[in-house]
């Protein structure tokens, strides 16, 4: 039995009929750009993430950008961002104008560590991002003290993480609703994925979405109008229609693959090569990835390539060795527990739609690979 790391034709059996029907509305009314969807999602996803509003756009590449090209970066302006995340997080600090400053994780969840922040702070330093990792929230009161005591602004990267939570305080927080701005990704891997490219910004902050609103469409709130230069980053109807269809189902994602997530920690446990993923005790992950560190990886991947099971390694290089940032000048050792990470970690089928039959062939295969 094969187990593809991802079964999106899987999911789409069991939505056909409602996500079809929403498409083919779009299709009748032949309203494609900015039709009703679009501010329906957007509505739908600020509410998920207890923020004000949700500003729609072209994919979470774009959620990120937007809001760092908002800051009006000079040369020489700093981002305190991880190493240990997908390149976008970094490439669009570069391409809003700023510098990426790469800071360690914590070993334990992959996050950014936030006392590393604290020691990357120079006076030309003007925001933070952090990734939720894998679908698992940052430490956010520890960067929110950071951040208000030296006026820096917090950009959540929770392209992982739609609907994950903190408990903090005795109640939940939200991914999206802590930072000054939060972007998501629709990327169709994603645990809410569209059927191609889309994105969404929230924010609770009223300026903001205003801004946010004009970089969308070329810098102006009023057609043909400009106040500043912006760009055409609107979120396609259609993709607004498909995830509006997508939606409802999300919660029940969620807790399936946090299901699968438990069965598997639970059946690795006395494998003692591979190390589970850990889970803070505040957090409620969304396992977007179920990532273990594993003894000898390499070796194991293709164990698993050989088997037929599907598997990941997210992210081999982390960006501070990346070639595009060579001139920011970190060496190998720079940052250890990134680097341990990026040897050592490897991620297994989660998808909702796995059967226990194909958990089974996952854990059996791993087992067989030690013994
Ligand atoms: C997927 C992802 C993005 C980018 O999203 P796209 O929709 O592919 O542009 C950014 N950051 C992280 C952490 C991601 O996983």
């Amino acid at each position: 039995m094969n187990v593809p790391m991802l079964d999106l034709v899987a999911q789409y059996a069991t939505i056909k009929d409602e996500v079809l029907a929403a498409m083919m509305k779009v299709v009748e009314a032949q309203v494609f750009i900015m039709g009703p969807s679009v501010p329906q999602l957007e509505v739908e996803i600020a509410r998920l993430s207890h923020a004000k509003h949700g500003i729609g756009c072209a994919s979470g590449t774009d959620a990120l950008l937007l809001p760092l090209k908002a800051l009006n970066l000079k040369p020489g302006d700093e981002v305190i961002t991880t190493p240990f995340t997908f390149f976008a997080t970094a490439g669009t600090i570069h391409n809003a104008g700023g510098t990426p400053v790469f800071v360690d994780i914590q070993p334990d969840t992959f996050n950014i560590d936030p006392a590393a922040v604290k020691r990357a702070i120079t006076p030309r330093t003007r925001a933070i991002v952090p990734v939720h990792l894998y679908g698992q929230m940052v430490d956010m009161l520890e960067l929110m003290t950071i951040a208000r005591a030296k006026g820096l602004k917090l950009i959540e990267d929770a392209a992982q993480a739609i609907g994950a939570r903190r408990k903090m305080d005795g109640e939940w927080r939200m991914a999206g609703e802590l930072g000054w701005v939060t972007g998501y990704s629709f990327f169709p891997s994603k645990n809410l994925g569209a059927w191609g490219d889309g994105g969404m910004i929230v924010t609770s902050d009223d300026a903001a979405a205003d801004r946010l609103k004009k970089l969308r469409l070329h810098g102006g709130a009023k057609q043909y109008h400009h106040e500043e230069v912006g760009t055409n980053s609107r979120l396609d109807t259609l993709q607004a229609a498909v995830l509006l269809a997508k939606v409802p189902h999300l919660g029940q994602w969620s807790a399936k693959r946090r299901e699968h997530a438990a069965y598997y920690t639970k059946a690795l446990a006395d494998i003692p090569e591979v190390t589970p993923p850990v889970v803070d005790p505040a957090n409620e992950h969304i396992f977007h990835q179920y990532t273990l560190r594993a003894e000898r990886r390499d070796e194991l991947q293709g164990h698993l390539k050989k088997e037929g099971i599907g598997h990941a390694v997210y992210y081999p290089v982390p960006l501070h060795r990346q070639p595009c940032f060579a001139h920011l000048g970190y060496k190998d050792g720079s940052l250890p527990q990134a680097e341990r990470a990026a040897r050592e970690v490897i991620s297994l089928p989660i998808y909702p739609e796995l059967t226990p039959a194909q958990r089974d062939r996952v854990v059996d295969t791993i087992r067989g690979f030690y013994r």
